[in-house]
């Protein structure tokens, strides 16, 4: 087998049927931006949005756009849509809080869908706020509901009559190992227990079918592949079975059947509409719903088959390019059981993600010796994956990661 060249790299560009999605966004010149699945890039319409949303509605029309721009409206219209990314109907999402917050009201949910049960089953690799929201409503409910965190592989035996409610991410943040979301909710439910998934690492980069593999419970991330801006509101979904079961764990004013009778006593809204809580962040919302807008556009299928390609290219380029420098791949080979992101460890992983960024070519490093690259398909061309593994064996040949500068830890990794 003879190597890739760049030759073949712009081939794959000029054959890519995604290759016009790139100009739908403001990439900076000079940088490939291998960050993605962190924070998305900046949409093309995300500025102008945002723009009329403070001159003119929040400027002009000030409180009268609750009503006459739907400001009231928007986690619902903007959880409608994501529906359509993650395979929910439109009754079944909304956007609100954070994944963590979002987390902590669901698995409170499940719990007391679940009374006779007192064991949650998660990863020990899972994403660590997930494990601390849990640890954590343990240890606030008080009722002696047990954790108990197994490797990938055990999950199938950990699966029994005592468990309440499983609680995975689809795609590893670290690796990118994908789980198969419906193998794993049918053995789950086979035993009655609850699924409740983080889709961060994996909504708005593949298809993904939850009524179809029959999920009770999700929460997912505005600000990764849904491009929706930092800190972007996230989103909850609950299949529609279970929405009137379960009261809201916070019960705020947005979640009562009439938020503006003002009434004294708490009355949960029948529907997903429960689990808000307080006021939509509407400037937040925005930003959320152009990302989500433009990615609605996409074909998911396309997407996704486009993310194994760049995903093969580069981890086939690091290791044609890189031989020499002690790298070693730590995500799954197969592009069939990976997420959108590839990672490969080195003990001097922190140092090198810096000099490569200091090279205009941004991934990021996670403890204790990944370098990780995020593969966004919309914006990213295959050629940018031949720079920057180029990029990667210069710093290498250099030696230029082992510079003091390289070395200093930044509070954000
Ligand atoms: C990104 C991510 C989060 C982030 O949660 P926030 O509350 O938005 O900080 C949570 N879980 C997983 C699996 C993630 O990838």
């Amino acid at each position: 087998m003879h190597g890739l060249s760049r030759d073949d790299c712009e081939r794959l560009d000029r054959e890519d049927p995604l290759s016009v999605w790139r100009a739908r966004f403001e990439l900076p010149s000079g940088v490939i931006y291998l960050d993605g699945n962190s924070l998305g890039a900046l949409p093309v319409g995300t500025r102008q949005r945002l723009d009329e949303l403070v001159r003119v509605q929040w400027g002009e029309d000030l409180i009268r756009s609750w009503n006459g721009n739907d400001w009231i409206g928007m986690p619902r219209r903007i959880g409608a849509k994501i529906a359509r990314l993650i395979g929910a109907c439109d009754d079944e999402v909304v956007a609100a809080d954070s994944t963590s917050v979002n987390l902590f009201k669901l698995l409170a949910a499940a719990l007391r869908l679940r009374p006779g049960r007192k064991v949650i089953v998660s990863e020990r690799t899972n994403f660590p706020t997930d494990l601390y929201i849990i640890e954590g409503l343990i240890e606030l409910l008080g009722q002696g509901h047990e954790l108990r965190l197994v490797h990938a592989g055990e999950l199938c035996d950990a699966l029994d009559e005592t468990v309440a409610v499983l609680v995975l991410t689809q795609v590893d943040y670290r690796s990118g190992r994908l789980h198969d979301l419906a193998t794993l909710t049918r053995q789950a439910q086979a035993k009655g227990i609850l699924t409740l998934w983080d889709l961060s690492h994996s909504a708005g980069a593949m298809p993904i079918e939850l009524n179809a593999a029959g999920v009770d419970m999700a929460v997912g991330c505005g600000y990764k592949y849904l491009n929706g801006g930092p800190g972007a509101p996230a989103y909850l979904f609950i299949a529609r079975r279970h929405q009137r079961m379960a009261p809201p764990a916070i019960a705020g004013w947005m979640g009562h059947a009439v938020p503006f009778a003002f009434a004294p006593d708490y009355r949960p809204a029948a529907g997903i509409e429960r689990h808000l809580v307080g006021t939509p962040p509407v400037l937040g919302l925005a930003a959320l719903e152009v990302g989500v807008d433009l990615l609605l556009g996409a074909d998911l299928r396309l997407v996704r088959e486009k993310s194994r390609q760049l995903g093969d290219l580069c981890l086939r380029l690091v290791e044609q390019e890189c031989a020499a420098f002690g790298f070693e791949r730590a995500s799954p080979h197969d592009s069939a059981r990976r997420g959108s992101q590839v990672a490969v460890r080195h003990p001097q992983g922190y140092a090198i993600v810096q000099a490569l960024i200091a090279e205009g070519v941004i991934g990021d490093f996670r403890a204790p010796d990944l370098l990780r690259f995020g593969l966004a398909p919309l914006y990213l061309r295959y050629v940018d994956i031949w720079e920057a593994v180029a990029a990667l064996r210069r710093v290498m040949a250099s030696r230029s990661w082992d510079r003091p500068e390289f070395k200093r830890k930044a509070t954000v990794t």
